[in-house]
């Protein structure tokens, strides 16, 4: 079943396919700037895509390449060191370590590339130079390079920027919001490399232009080329990315390469929190850790920011998060109810609606439809390629409280032992009166919980 994914580009859903001879789906997501804990709206943004690598996963199996950069220099990263009086490589380091832990806690399969920008300064440089001899930018008195936006006739095919321009006569020329203030000829001109200044301290590389760093944008086109090769298959990021970053991405990987850059472009929305755009001053921005702090499991957090359409903005509040939590008890039930000798598997509907453009809200809605009828003969394995693509653990879930009886307890401990000893008969004997006697049993690695049946 082919996934079907909106194309901000053409603006259709079409299929995904690999578009190389050598099948290998290669998969672009632009990654996070590590100069603080990411906030619970760039993980929505990372579950969805985590989302996709999964779907991708089971449709091109073995075959897939998923790159995610760091942007670890920037004004932002720059600033952070010279605040704290640390080295740009530890504050960056600290919260790359962050940003991994945080994904691993929410499931986030990890990329196969995880490319930094400092790592990749020569790459960087080879991409301007060429874009410089082939016209598309010029030095500024300050040692700096920007791209010419009206070199390339094609700028704005994303982000229709140009015929916003004509209709509000304010979009081009206006100074584009970005990771890093420029100086430029034009408005829309950006900077692909950025001459040394005071403030940048010693962050600096050597260059045929002089001391400097990076522009924001070109890391990922010359990341995206040494990694996947000048056309791809998918690139994607949360809205706010189409315009400038993208846009100029494409400006610069098409002018520089001479080929198309995405064969597909995805955008999904952000996230809201009460309904206001996050903001430290609002008091309303949450990172993991401060739900965590507030009880919840990182599961209810992956599964609150699944719950909408990816494509429509999600209003999160910590009431959603309860009910994530209590979706995922249900689920966690039903998962105890399932054996691997259970032959039905009725899941195809959530595959249709995961493979229909991400539709997650039409999958959790089918999903529960199936629950909600009971475990009867399902196939647990049918149930865990379902957890799979949803990227759902359920035995992160924190055990519910119960008054466990002592025979019950006892029957759990027989079981687990049989377990133990790889005596499955005897095992799935002792599942059968637990469940007979109302409970269900969910094994981890480690060991197990129990939880009454719901009737
Ligand atoms: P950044 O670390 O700022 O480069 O952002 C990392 C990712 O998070 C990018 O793909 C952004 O588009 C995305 N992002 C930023 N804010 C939000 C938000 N409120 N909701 C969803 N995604 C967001
Ligand atoms: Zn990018």
């Amino acid at each position: 079943m082919a996934i079907k994914l909106h194309d901000s580009l053409t603006r259709e859903t079409r299929e995904l396919h690999p578009a190389q001879p050598d099948g290998v789906f290669r998969f672009y997501n632009c990654g996070p700037t590590v100069y603080a804990a990411a906030h619970i709206g760039n993980f929505r943004t990372f579950v969805v895509n985590d989302l996709l690598r999964r779907l991708l996963e089971l449709e091109f199996p073995g075959k897939v390449k998923h790159v995610r950069n760091l942007t670890d220099v920037d004004d932002k990263t720059i600033r952070r060191s010279r605040e704290e009086h640390r080295p740009l490589g530890d504050v960056t380091k600290q919260w790359t370590d962050k940003f991994h832990a945080d994904c691993a806690a929410l499931n986030c399969l990890p990329p196969h590339v995880e490319p930094a920008a400092t790592t990749h300064i020569p790459e960087q440089i080879d991409m301007i130079s060429i874009l410089e001899k082939k016209g598309h930018a010029y030095r500024t008195e300050d040692g700096s390079v920007y791209f010419k936006v009206s070199s390339y006739d094609g700028y704005g095919s994303l982000s229709r920027v140009k015929e916003r321009e004509l209709k509000v006569g304010s979009a081009l020329s206006a100074k584009p919001q970005t990771h890093d203030a420029d100086e430029k000829e034009d408005g829309s001109d950006f900077a692909l490399w950025k001459g040394h200044k005071p403030d940048d301290g010693d962050v600096f590389w050597p260059s045929p232009w002089g001391q400097g760093r990076p522009g924001w944008h070109i890391e990922c086109s010359a990341m995206s080329k040494k990694h996947l090769g000048d056309t791809i298959d998918l690139h994607t990021g949360g809205v706010d990315l189409l315009f400038p970053h993208h846009e100029n991405e494409i400006a610069q990987s098409q002018c520089c390469n001479g080929t198309q850059f995405s064969r597909h472009w995805y955008h999904s929305e952000h996230l809201l929190v009460d309904g206001k755009k996050m903001s430290k001053s609002l008091g309303n921005l949450y990172t993991l850790d401060d739900l965590k702090a507030k009880g919840f499991s990182p599961a209810a957090l992956r599964y609150a920011l699944l719950a909408g359409h990816p494509r429509k903005q999600l209003n999160f509040t910590l009431d959603s998060l309860h009910a994530a939590e209590s979706a995922l008890k249900t689920l966690r039930a039903f998962r105890s109810q399932l054996t691997p000798a259970g032959t039905d598997d009725p899941f195809a509907p959530i595959f249709t609606a995961l493979n229909d453009d991400l539709n997650t809200a039409g999958t959790f809605g089918a999903l529960f439809t199936i629950v909600n009828k009971g475990a009867a003969n399902i196939s647990a394995v049918a149930f865990d390629r379902v957890l799979y693509a949803l990227g759902l653990d359920l035995t992160e879930v924190a055990a519910p409280k119960a008054d466990i009886p002592a025979d019950i307890a006892a029957l759990a401990e027989k079981r687990w032992a049989a377990k133990q000893a790889k005596d499955f008969a005897a095992a799935d004997a002792l599942r059968k009166e637990l469940t007979a006697a109302g409970w269900s049993m969910l094994d981890r690695k480690d060991g197990y919980s129990l939880e009454p049946v719901k009737k």
